[in-house]
């Protein structure tokens, strides 16, 4: 029998710890709380600044640690607001042009709501059949998007590109059964544009010591298949094994769409992982004339794709497909004594089974809600309307401000440009116009090397930017070229 003493500890303690269940009440007040604060970020965002140089934030952070005052939610806010938002970068802003600028749509906040309210777990098929079978539907969309066969096909919603294509290279390897005596014989191929997400995920499965091949590209910095033929001959020639071929469907730099198609057949002749990082790119193959210009994506073995970019979802959403699901089931599908009743048989894989993750949060419904009470016409019409703002934006400097030197013509949504001044070093101007823009903070943009040279970049991808945030952007340049000019 448990005496009095401990009934009466256990009463205590539960007294304490109701504070997590808070009542309805409570929860109201909070989540007006929470929904004025929101909102109010949302009326004022198109006049916040893009870019906030200024390292004010987060001083108190590192100053006090997590304390037992409890505050009150407004107060909690407040500091929050002061702490954490308004300097550094402001990827909510329509003028953010830098990077692959990131989504953020509200609905997909709901989503997140109910699922952190509801805690379902999406990890596997016996405790979340419903959640598991959402998140395997908005799959298998995906695999129809890149063309995948219906039965073999599969894969699972990640966290973001990076650890998709992690997943990917693991599988890769295993499927080509690498052990470490093969590393120094075996070959992959990409391109200098290829994202460096790739190199880390080579050097977590362990595969830093194999041979890598940097294909030379054409002048739209694509993958020349010629050479990538050529290169493979001539290792085959050397005893060497080529083990896998990496493409890239809307490079991080440049939108820079590799040919898929010819690719594809190289890598199924010489028995090749294929695979293709379309985290970018990807939704673009909602765009008709994407489609055509990624044809043979569905070749690929494994294709990356990220809804927090292309799919404007918020940060905390990317996916793995692969053509033989089998691949992906090899190499993570696990079993545990702890686990022994969910593995009853079931024609519904699980996505703990096809990555390394075990408990996830149930990201379908960020994904599904949007998509389910918007449809897919908006974010196709957002898609096209960024390819047609970034071509707007190529044609308009050039034809606007003399001096200006652009990179090739944005096959998807990025566009490179630099600035030639009257006289001096156009690298050093170009450094001294990016600073200014930064400083500004009205817009941004980021830059990266081409050729050795310095270009600045407009990449529009987020939802909120159109004409407007365009031409803002470019009469932020004209406006700063000529205070550098004089
Ligand atoms: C963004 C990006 C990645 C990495 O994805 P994360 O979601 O940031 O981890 C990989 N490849 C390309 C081409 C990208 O643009």
């Amino acid at each position: 029998m448990p005496n009095q003493k401990t009934i009466d500890e256990i009463s205590r303690l539960e007294e304490l710890s109701r504070a997590l269940q808070p009542d309805s009440l409570k929860r109201n007040e909070w989540l007006r709380e929470i929904s004025i604060y929101a909102d109010a970020f949302l009326n004022k965002l198109e006049n916040l600044k893009a870019f906030n140089q200024e390292d004010l934030n987060g001083r108190e952070f590192s100053k006090n640690r997590v304390s037992d005052n409890p505050t009150s939610m407004h107060d909690a806010l407040a500091f929050y607001d002061q702490q954490v938002m308004g300097h550094g970068l402001n990827p909510a802003s329509g003028y953010h042009f830098g990077y692959i600028p990131g989504g953020g749509i509200v609905h997909s906040a709901y989503g997140d709501y109910i699922a952190d309210v509801t805690n379902l777990y999406a990890g596997v098929y016996f405790a979340g059949p419903g959640a598991v079978r959402l998140e395997n539907m908005l799959i298998r969309w995906l695999c129809d998007l890149a063309g995948y066969p219906e039965n073999t096909s599969g894969g699972y919603l990640s966290s973001g590109g990076s650890i998709a294509t992690l997943t990917a290279i693991v599988a890769a390897r295993d499927h080509a059964d690498i052990s470490i005596g093969d590393l120094s014989k075996s070959v992959i191929y990409l391109t200098r544009q290829a994202h460096h997400s790739i190199l880390k995920s080579l050097h977590i499965s362990g595969l830093d010591d194999l041979i890598m091949r940097q294909i030379p590209m054409d002048q739209s910095f694509r993958m020349r298949p010629g050479e990538l033929e050529k290169q493979i001959l001539a290792d085959i020639n050397n005893d060497l094994k080529p083990f896998m071929i990496i493409a890239t469907a809307g490079t991080t730099d440049i939108g820079a769409i590799d040919p898929l198609n010819h690719i594809g057949d190289i890598a199924a002749q010489h028995s090749c992982w294929f695979h293709v990082d379309a985290a970018y790119g990807g939704f673009f193959l909602l765009c008709d004339e994407i489609k055509h210009k990624m044809q043979g994506i569905e070749k690929a073995d494994s294709i990356v794709i990220d809804p927090h970019k292309g799919l404007f979802l918020p940060y905390g959403s990317g996916a793995l497909i692969v053509r033989n699901i089998q691949t992906l089931l090899h190499s993570f599908r696990q079993e545990a004594n702890y686990l022994q009743d969910t593995t009853r048989k079931t024609h519904e894989i699980s996505p703990s089974d096809l990555s390394p993750e075990l408990s996830r949060p149930f990201r379908g419904l960020r994904m599904w809600l949007p998509l389910a009470i918007l449809g897919v016409s908006p974010f196709k019409a957002a898609l096209e309307e960024k390819i047609l703002l970034a071509r707007y934006f190529q044609e308009k400097v050039t034809g606007e401000i003399p001096g200006m030197e652009v990179g090739p013509n944005p096959e998807l949504s990025i566009a490179l440009f630099r600035y030639i001044p009257s006289q001096g070093d156009p690298d050093h101007f170009n450094r001294l116009l990016l600073d200014a823009i930064h400083k500004d903070g009205r817009v941004f943009f980021s830059s990266t090397s081409l050729n050795n040279h310095m270009y600045i970049r407009l990449a529009v991808v987020n939802f909120r930017t159109h004409l407007k945030h365009v031409d803002t952007a470019i009469s932020l340049l004209k406006e700063k070229i000529h205070e550098l000019e004089k």
